[in-house]
């Protein structure tokens, strides 16, 4: 038998259900199932076409699944593996190169979900003021003693809103709120005036999944580029740039901190989230040369990373131990003197 999932989210329409987005009340019942065949109610919401869980899970529920439960159930380990390692370092860099025109060395930078902490650690090598969070204790004790990353255990709403950071990371972590919006407020009094947020998440209008393999329960909301959108602007942001295309399996957006938060709704989204859903069955979804070639080079890429990764790491943890060694240097001198 399968395993529930960790709270009943079976369907809770009882009226008192309000979108996150647009306060709508209107939901349209577009799965019944999760990606591995388990009990979820996700539905859309015919104002403003944003997917969600049917029933949200509160605060206390999250705190629980996060601090225990959450890196084993999603990724089977509790301290990263090698190719894991690897893999977050090089996007870590990828994150770098593509952010890079839009900070000054010496920035603050700062991650929201830092992980095992590898994003925090290509900022920090590369001359930025670098830190993070990350709620799940086992990947954050590998940033802070393997990376030597400036990542702590604490929640976003731990973190005072002192608007000093010029930069706020959030890569794969905005789905995973059960209020994106009160979330996205608490990142925007974390900014200076005209600070930046970055955000990364799965993107439901590209064919990235088949259908039954889309939901998730650490997934709690679901973006197309249309609800993102809204999302940014209802909560004090305005779009800069979306590096993303429609088809891309991940959005990449770069908010501007806005000062008024404005409620508006693209009267085209609900219809493009309608369509994004009834885009592809199992066949058609594995049949299109779009997702088969990048199949074949991401299988290649595993491949080519399973025999490498050893080395990566290895490399990678000397450079920090150098790093963190030529920091504390002037001190030692300045002591001995
Ligand atoms: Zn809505």
């Amino acid at each position: 038998m399968k395993p529930a999932n960790p709270i009943d989210t079976s369907l809770a329409l009882d009226g008192e259900k309000r979108c996150d987005l647009c306060d709508g009340s209107s939901f349209e019942l577009v799965a019944r199932l999760d990606r591995r065949g388990r009990p979820l109610d996700t539905v859309a919401c015919t104002t403003c076409g944003l997917v969600a869980h049917a029933a949200i899970p509160s605060d206390e529920q999250l705190d629980r699944y996060y601090a225990d439960e959450y890196r084993q159930d999603y990724h089977g380990e509790f301290a990263p593996s090698d190719r894991r390692v690897s893999r977050a370092w090089k996007n870590g860099r990828r994150l770098l190169r593509q952010l890079s025109p839009y900070v000054d060395r010496g920035d603050r930078v700062f991650e929201i979900g830092a992980g095992i902490g590898c994003n925090v650690k290509a900022f920090e090598l590369a001359g930025f003021d670098a830190g993070g969070i990350e709620p799940g204790v086992g990947f954050q004790q590998y940033a802070r003693k393997c990376l030597l990353a400036h990542v702590d255990n604490a929640r976003l709403f731990d973190l005072r809103p002192t608007a000093e950071h010029d930069l706020v990371l959030l890569i794969h972590v905005i789905e995973h709120f059960n209020s994106p919006r009160k979330a996205l407020a608490h990142m925007h009094s974390l900014l200076r005036p005209g600070g930046r947020l970055y955000v990364e998440c799965p993107n439901l209008a590209a064919p990235f999944a088949r259908r039954s393999r889309m939901f998730h329960f650490a997934h709690i909301h679901n973006f197309t580029p249309a609800t993102l959108s809204m999302m940014a602007l209802r909560c004090g942001f305005h779009v800069e740039r979306q590096f993303s295309t429609r088809d891309d399996p991940n959005l990449q957006m770069l908010l501007v901190r806005a000062d008024e938060p404005r409620r508006v709704i693209d009267s085209t989204s609900y219809d493009q989230t309608m369509l994004a859903l009834r885009r592809y069955n199992n066949f058609t979804y594995h049949v299109r040369w779009n997702y088969v070639w990048p199949r074949i080079r991401k299988l290649a890429s595993y491949a080519a990373e399973h025999l490498t990764a050893k080395r990566t790491v290895r490399r990678l943890l000397e450079r920090c131990r150098s790093h963190a060694e030529l920091a504390a240097t002037p001190a030692r001198i300045h002591r001995a003197a």
